[in-house]
């Protein structure tokens, strides 16, 4: 190979390989918001299971706590009632008391298994509150690591992509006439996809065959493109065919 191919091959071969650095550096920055993004999502998640579970605590507490004291009326209540059948001047009164009686005191054992249930459920969700408040904490724990880890990859990132931008610009330079122009072209509509490594016959981009007289152009230094994918065809550093 003339030494002019060589140097087109190699200056091909490094812009390739930094337009996939690039992607890949610009993947990762897009990354970082997107990342952080998803952490504030799931910290709001995590702050409304909170909330939620803190509301419906405090409601069952509130509701729990007006049965007892009902309970407790209605207690007092039937106790009047029982220290009247004593002075029941007849029986009808004294049935109706004892009806009466019997009736509240079946409503209450009613309020009072239900008092109970309530008072296990506010336990349970005691508990409930204390884990979604423990998770939620996490969360925001977790949220702020991301946060910060991000911060602290973007400068080295930017960095990287400067000095491949100008690394990248300076090969693009020396690119000769013929080049820029399908290179530029290429670049600009599909970025890293613009260049394709031949190996042996084949394109590494579309994995179909070269013809061989597209093969002999490219090792007589000038553009060739792959017919089925478009790609600017490059050489590898050590080609035979
Ligand atoms: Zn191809």
């Amino acid at each position: 190979m003339a030494s002019h191919t060589n140097e087109i091959a190699e200056a091909l071969r490094t812009l390739h390989r930094i337009h996939r650095q690039l992607n890949d550096l610009k993947g990762r920055l897009a990354r970082g918001p997107r990342l952080i993004k998803a952490h504030e999502a799931s910290v709001a998640k995590l702050q409304k299971a909170y909330d939620d579970t803190k509301a419906e605590h405090q409601k069952l507490r509130v509701s729990t706590d007006q049965k007892q004291l009902q309970l407790s009326t209605s207690e007092a209540a039937v106790k009047k009632r029982e220290s009247q059948l004593i002075q029941a001047s007849d029986n009808r009164e004294y049935q109706a008391l004892k009806d009466q009686i019997a009736a509240d005191s079946m409503a209450n054992s009613v309020l009072a298994d239900e008092i109970l249930e309530g008072m296990e459920k506010v336990d349970e969700l005691a508990a409930r509150v204390v884990a979604a408040e423990q998770a939620l904490a996490k969360g925001k724990e977790d949220a702020a690591k991301a946060k910060e880890a991000v911060a602290a990859e973007r400068p080295g990132i930017q960095e990287d992509v400067e000095r491949l931008q100008a690394e990248m610009k300076e090969v693009e330079q020396g690119l000769p006439g013929e080049f820029k122009e399908s290179y530029n072209r290429l670049v600009r509509s599909r970025g890293e996809d613009a260049l394709s490594l031949v190996e042996g016959h084949y394109c590494s981009g579309c994995n179909r065959q070269i013809p061989i007289n597209r093969i002999n152009e490219l090792m007589m230094g000038k553009p060739v493109t792959c017919l089925s994918c478009g790609r600017l065809l490059y050489l590898p550093e050590e080609y035979t065919f």
